[in-house]
């Protein structure tokens, strides 16, 4: 039994292979604790020519995605059951994908993601079918394929088993509310730069804390904005504060 199912709806369902078939989400299917569905919803257009498009009432350019295909697709997956899982459409239009929605989104045990092309969908289908509508971000793609990707890949790494190291998801940037701190490995000197000694110490107390101080550190520097939310404990404060007089000082 699969901890998460992905539908996906999509008039280019060969673009998931490359995705489906590589890396952490490959073994996470081989696992058996993810499990993804591509529908072709051309193959619920109903005319000889099986249209899924047409042209916008009203004039102007581009073609829209008609409401019955989309409409059948989702009925069919849905038909015979009470549940109902959420109706996920891709579109610049949407709330911005983030972190916490990804977290979100990994307490269902089914997602269901409707992907558009053209230039956009009948209105009813974002008005009476979807539950919901998401962004990657204020850029314009020319389909859902990309987004839907994006999202599942990140659903997934939170899917309780499908990373090897459980405490990775767990420190991954955003999870802790800040970025994640520098990482370093082997060799301890390259080209006569030095990996920081505290990591070198065993001290894992101290290594701890600078991970710590690193993430407040780069958060600060780089998406200040996230320190209005974040979890912060009174040393972290500090911390900050001191960063905030040195870089004062500096000017
Ligand atoms: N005319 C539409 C608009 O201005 O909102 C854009 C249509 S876009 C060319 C085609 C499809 O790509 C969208 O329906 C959506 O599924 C997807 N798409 C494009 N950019 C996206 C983004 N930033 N986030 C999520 N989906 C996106």
């Amino acid at each position: 039994m699969p901890q998460i199912r992905f539908d996906v709806l999509t008039l280019f369902p060969e673009m998931f292979s490359g995705f489906l078939h590589s890396s952490i989400i490959k073994k996470a299917h081989e696992k058996g604790l993810v499990e993804t569905h591509l529908i072709n919803f051309r193959d619920y257009a109903t005319d000889k020519h099986r249209m899924v498009d047409d042209m916008p009432y009203g004039g102007g350019g581009g073609m829209v995605l008609k409401p019955e295909p989309i409409f059948s697709a989702v009925d069919e997956l849905l038909s015979g059951t009470d549940e109902r899982p959420p109706i996920l459409l891709m579109s610049p239009q949407g709330v911005p994908f983030t972190q916490k929605k990804a977290e979100e989104l990994a307490q269902h045990s089914h997602l269901i993601f409707l992907c558009g092309h053209y230039e956009g969908y009948d209105e009813r289908i974002r008005q009476h079918l979807v539950t919901e509508e998401i962004s990657i971000g204020d850029y314009v793609l020319t389909g859902g394929e990309l987004p839907a990707m994006v999202i599942m890949d990140s659903v997934s790494r939170l899917v309780p088993g499908v990373l090897g190291n459980e405490s990775s998801a767990v420190t991954d940037s955003f999870s802790t509310g800040l970025l994640e701190y520098p990482q370093y490995t082997r060799p301890a000197e390259y080209r006569g730069f030095k990996v920081p000694d505290v990591l070198l110490s065993g001290h894992h107390a101290r290594i701890e804390q600078w991970r710590r101080q690193e993430s407040l550190r780069r958060t600060w520097e780089r998406r200040p904005d996230l320190l209005e939310s974040a979890p912060l404990t009174d040393e972290d404060r500090r911390f900050l504060q001191e960063l905030a007089k040195d870089a004062r000082q500096g000017e």
